[in-house]
């Protein structure tokens, strides 16, 4: 069997992308040879809604992807009725792949240890594998139900299409889509946080703007 390119996702609320997002999965394209596919969510199950809508979420995402083809929009959450849940996404790009491609569930440290509240988790496994990309902030310790079940799926490098724990070691960028929102809110403007293209059409931000008003 021929080895086929791994594709991999970073699913989040994106409110806003920023360069924590950007450059974790650029590293995680590069660690794993991987295209990665940035699915922005529509609903999220367990989160407040975000400030931006769908729309606006995206036209920003659109803009920071701007000039490379490695990262890719993806919006089919957006597509979809209802909460977005990973084990629905991952089902839908595991029919389109087909079952022998490689496909990693990229999750930030912190998600990580949160993955066990996640709509069907088990079943992740089944579909994927999960890249878990290093996140500063202090320890994301485990809960001992899920430390047991990743335990056995620990492994030092993807192999085979689905259902290994893979740690990705990236550049660690204390970046994060709260504190840009409290930037925006008390009047601030966080560039160099986000990619400038986020901040070349004035009105992408508008909605984070209007915090502090
Ligand atoms: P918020 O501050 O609103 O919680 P966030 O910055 O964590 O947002 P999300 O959209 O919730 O952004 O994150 C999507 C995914 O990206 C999650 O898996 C998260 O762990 C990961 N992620 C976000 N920021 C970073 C970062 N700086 N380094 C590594 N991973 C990150």
């Amino acid at each position: 069997m021929s080895h086929q390119r791994p594709l991999a996702i970073l699913g989040g609320t994106f409110d806003p992308i920023h360069n924590g997002h950007l450059r974790a999965a650029w590293e995680a394209a590069e660690a794993l040879d991987a295209e990665v596919r940035m699915v922005p969510a529509r609903t999220p199950p367990h989160r407040p809604p975000p400030i931006a809508d769908a729309a606006g979420r995206v036209a920003l995402l659109r803009a920071a992807l701007s000039g490379q083809e490695r990262l890719i929009l993806d919006t089919r959450e957006l597509d979809r009725d209802g909460p977005s849940y990973t084990v629905d996404t991952l089902a839908s790009l595991r029919a389109e792949i087909g079952p022998e491609r490689p496909l990693v569930l990229l999750v930030g440290a912190d998600a990580f240890a949160g993955l066990a509240s996640w709509h069907l988790w088990r079943d992740l496994f089944n579909l994927a594998h999960v890249g878990v990309l290093t996140r500063p902030g202090g320890a994301h310790p485990l809960p001992v139900e899920l430390e047991a079940f990743v335990a056995p799926r620990r492994a030092a490098r993807v192999q085979g299409p689905v259902g290994s724990v893979v740690g990705i070691d990236i550049t660690p960028l204390d970046i994060a889509a709260t504190a840009i929102r409290e930037s925006f809110a008390g009047g601030g403007e966080p560039r160099y946080l986000m990619p400038d293209p986020c901040f070349a059409d004035p009105a992408l931000l508008d909605p984070y703007r209007a915090l502090g008003l």
